[in-house]
């Protein structure tokens, strides 16, 4: 049997990655429901956690495999082998969206490359959220998970970010939201905007807005507690002009990682907003 018809909702056959709630339980959809409900296989990060969702909306699949960062890497023939017996297969995270900053690529991979479908039912994502309510630009944004935690990809990182165009929008844990700060705060501007969103969907769900500097002292002031999603404003919101040594250091960054000139003359272009005879003319010299 390729496909199980359940309700309204068709379940195909393939992996599903399952959006759950970040926090507030009817935020999990009815199509969600309908495939886990339909999956005799759930992969999860936690079986106990992920054992009272799967209750509270009545699934009752027969196996739960362990799916956490540790164990992703081992789960992948097991569910090729399911797959291959055309027995669908769900993956769900401890929260939010499955694959963000989540276990779920590798395997999702792998299932591709094995020539089987992925789908998905789609759901909460912290990031999506706070971008959207933060009141920063959202026309262009750049997710960037955790930061590495330290040495030299944090600080290539937070250079990135102080550059950075788009609005950014980070995941931190509560003891490590003021390190964080602090280390934005000598890396970019400190007058930029930054909007710390915690425990969204949740009881104590606070928006916090002002300026990376005011944000150390608010941060100092509590006892961060919970769940934070960082969003902060793109590099260039209130920069009217535009240097040449900026359109320089953006070329030769992009050409430094194997851009071909005229890509990263175009690329400039595009980001920086400047004409394009003034990006060649400068490329032309380097
Ligand atoms: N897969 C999840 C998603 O789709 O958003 C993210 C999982 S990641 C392991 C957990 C991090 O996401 C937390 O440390 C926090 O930075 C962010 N996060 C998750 N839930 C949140 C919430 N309700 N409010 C704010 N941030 C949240």
């Amino acid at each position: 049997m390729s496909t199980i018809n359940e309700s309204s909702s068709t379940v195909y056959h393939g992996l599903w990655l399952v959006a759950t709630p970040i926090g507030n339980l009817d935020d999990i959809s009815p199509r969600s429901v309908s495939v886990l409900r339909a999956s005799p296989i759930v992969c999860c990060e936690d079986t106990r956690r992920s054992g009272s969702l799967l209750k509270h909306i009545g699934a009752r699949p027969e196996r739960l495999l362990v799916t956490n960062e540790h164990t992703e890497h081992d789960v992948i023939a097991t569910v090729l082998e399911y797959l291959g017996n055309n027995i669908t297969v769900s993956l769900i995270s401890d929260a939010g969206t499955p694959g963000i900053s989540d276990p779920g690529e590798q395997l999702v991979a792998a299932v591709h490359a094995a020539g089987h479908k992925v789908y998905a039912t789609p759901g909460p994502a912290a990031f999506v959220m706070a971008a959207a309510i933060s009141g920063l630009p959202t026309t262009r944004i750049a997710f960037d998970g955790f930061l590495p935690r330290a040495g030299a990809a944090r600080r290539e990182r937070l250079t990135e970010i102080a550059r950075e165009r788009r609005t950014t929008v980070l995941y931190e844990a509560p003891h490590r939201l003021e390190r964080t700060l602090v280390d934005l705060a000598s890396t970019c501007d400190p007058t930029r905007t930054i909007v710390l969103a915690r425990e969204l969907t949740k009881l104590h769900e606070d928006l916090w807005r002002g300026s990376l500097e005011d944000a150390l002292v608010h941060v100092r002031t509590i006892e961060p507690r919970g769940e934070y999603a960082i969003v902060i404003a793109p590099y260039w919101a209130d920069v009217v002009e535009v240097t040449d040594t900026d359109i320089i250091d953006e070329l030769t960054q992009r050409i430094q990682s194997g851009l071909t000139t005229r890509d990263a003359i175009n690329e400039v272009t595009d980001a920086l907003g400047v004409p394009r005879k003034r990006v060649y003319t400068l490329a032309v010299a380097l």
